[in-house]
């Protein structure tokens, strides 16, 4: 047992030191990923629960380098959130969804609009509304046309200029969704100081609400409670007719998931759009 015991300790910090070594790789070879141009967006279509149209996109970055391959989403953007990379990423990011966006209203699909995932840092910065602003002009869309999703850790955040610049994007028109919500917060407080416009119920309960009697009445429960305070709810992670079935039965408005499309590359999303019933 003790042989074992140690040999299980070098095992835990042999892996520790991989991940502290694929980290700073990350962090370095992050450095030079966007002019490299090894990131790009890829989006994934937000289909009305009723026509089954796509409507909205939800913009989701990638990144895939030329020796190490696709870096996961969630990996690259904690090193970047932690490190302050993501203030150059996000506004890379803003920028290519936008312009591509914008080219989707001039080839005809003019009533679709753009959700966009922000990190906290980013709305640490005074200009942030006016970069918004700034970006909406130039590709000349109205600021309805994009939506921020903020996780309910940014929407708890008491910073003033956090608060302030969600508030100034919500006044110049731009639409606020809280993402992954019902999952680790139980506070639902700052439903007061904001006036949310979406819900996007986490994927954790779409998994099993079609299997689990629980899952189904919180979720029924959310999606009322939204739905009282006049909000939009969008279930995520779809991917079953069971669990399609029930959100149509629970008045769900949009519903985004691999049952419908993962999420595409811009060329393919054009594809997609001409091959998909229009409004
Ligand atoms: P998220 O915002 O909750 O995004 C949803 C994730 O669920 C995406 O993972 C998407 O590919 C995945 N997904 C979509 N449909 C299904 C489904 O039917 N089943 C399952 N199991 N998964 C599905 P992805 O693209 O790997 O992104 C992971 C996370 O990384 C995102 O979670 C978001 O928190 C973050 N992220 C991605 N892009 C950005 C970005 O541009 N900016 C910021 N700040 N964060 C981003
Ligand atoms: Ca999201
Ligand atoms: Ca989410
Ligand atoms: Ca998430």
């Amino acid at each position: 047992a003790k042989k074992k015991g140690k040999n299980q300790f070098s095992f835990y910090t042999a892996e520790l030191e991989q991940q502290k070594i694929r980290k700073s790789k990350i962090e370095q070879l992050l450095r030079t990923a966007i002019e490299r141009k090894e990131v790009s967006l890829c989006y994934q279509p937000i289909i009305d629960t009723v026509s089954k149209r796509i409507i909205g996109l939800e913009a989701l970055a990638r990144w895939n380098h030329p020796e190490i391959g696709d870096i996961p989403a969630n990996e690259f953007i904690a090193v970047a959130e932690e490190n302050g990379q993501i203030v150059s990423l996000g506004k890379h990011i803003l920028k290519t969804a936008l312009q591509h966006l914008k080219q989707l209203h001039e080839i005809g699909f003019d009533y679709l609009y753009v959700s966009v995932n922000l990190s906290l840092r980013q709305l640490r910065h005074h200009e942030f509304t006016a970069l918004i602003s700034q970006l909406l002009q130039k590709n000349k869309l109205q600021a309805s046309h994009l939506e921020i999703e903020i996780t309910e850790h940014i929407a708890l955040s008491d910073e003033k200029c956090v608060i302030h610049n969600i508030q100034e994007l919500k006044d110049i028109g731009v639409r606020i969704a809280i993402d992954d919500f019902g999952v680790g917060y139980s506070s639902i407080g700052y439903l007061r100081t904001f006036s949310v416009d979406t819900l996007k119920i986490d994927k954790s309960f779409i998994f099993d609400v079609a299997t689990n009697p629980n899952t189904a009445q919180l979720t029924s429960a959310l999606i009322t409670f939204a739905h009282n305070l006049n909000l939009q709810v969008v279930a995520e992670g779809v991917e079953s007719a069971e669990q399609l079935c029930f959100l149509e039965q629970h008045h769900c408005n949009k519903i985004q998931g691999y049952l419908f499309s993962p999420p595409v590359s811009f060329e393919q999303l054009v594809s997609l759009l001409h091959s998909s019933p229009s409004r």
